[in-house]
């Protein structure tokens, strides 16, 4: 008999309401809280915190000030690519966000020039790029932005200390400059809450400059909240710049995007 589901990537809040298991909610504080394309058109779920997905890059790359995405395929950076699996909900939703603006045919091209980039298998976790650029292996990757503050706040221990310094990080955009790809943190409140009223009252709260401040300095999330507060290290990266496609929008490319992954051969 829960009351309220919470979990992390789009793509499971819309798994949610795919299983049937969550009810559409109406609340002024929500809705003015958080930007229409952070949540479900009909209030079946909310994002609560956001995660960028960011350019990890040797410090010393000193002509490298901006990045797209797009770049990441350009032959000048062969064999110099770290990424994590193709298949990992981060990367999935990386590329179901290309798909949604160039379509499937343009984003495989995409992702096989990205493969061909990779300076080792795509595998590990968002982290090791920053290992790996300090060990030399790549000199750019793509990770979530909340590993710079895990590393640089020492949370990570002293070795992941070592690797935040090897690297500088860039908000990438897309090549159409609409912004920053973001996943997120979320809730939904459930299809049997026994509590609904408070349910609600929950998530409003935690869309609250308070509870937004938490998540910010917690995790190194980014508030979902328009001008609440960042976490030093987080707001050094720079503005962040959401990309403004409905996620809900995304997520149906779930499946494209898998599909993908596989006929480029992205993880072999
Ligand atoms: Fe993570």
């Amino acid at each position: 008999p829960a009351d309220v589901l919470m979990t992390v990537d789009f793509g499971n809040l819309v798994d949610l309401v795919e299983a049937g298991v969550t009810q559409p909610v109406k609340s002024e504080a929500l809705e003015s809280a958080i930007p229409a394309n952070l949540r479900d058109a009909d209030g079946n779920w909310f994002a609560l915190s956001l995660r960028a997905r960011v350019l990890y890059a040797d410090k010393d790359l000193n002509d490298l000030i901006s990045f797209t995405y797009e770049e990441l395929a350009d032959p000048k950076w062969d064999g110099k690519v770290c990424i994590r699996s193709g298949k990992h909900p981060y990367n999935i939703a990386l590329i179901s966000t290309m798909i949604a603006k160039d379509g499937a045919e343009k984003t495989e091209a995409w992702l096989e020039g990205v493969k061909n980039n990779l300076a080792r298998p795509a595998a590990g976790g968002d982290r090791d790029v920053a290992r790996d650029i300090l060990g030399g292996i790549c000199e750019i990757g793509i990770a979530n932005s909340y590993y710079v503050g895990l590393m640089r706040s020492g949370k990570g221990g002293p070795e992941q200390e070592e690797w935040a310094k090897a690297i500088k990080v860039i908000l990438p955009t897309f090549a159409d400059g609409s912004g920053t790809q973001v996943n997120v943190s979320g809730a939904a409140v459930a299809k049997h809450a026994p509590n609904k009223d408070n349910a609600v009252k929950l998530l409003e709260y935690l869309v609250s400059d308070e509870a937004q401040g938490i998540y910010a300095s917690a995790n190194y999330e980014y508030p979902v909240k328009p001008g609440a507060a960042v976490d030093p290290i987080i707001e050094a990266l720079g503005p962040l710049k959401v990309d403004a496609t409905q996620l809900t929008e995304i997520a149906a490319n779930r499946k494209t995007a898998a599909e993908l992954v596989d006929k480029v051969g992205f993880d072999e």
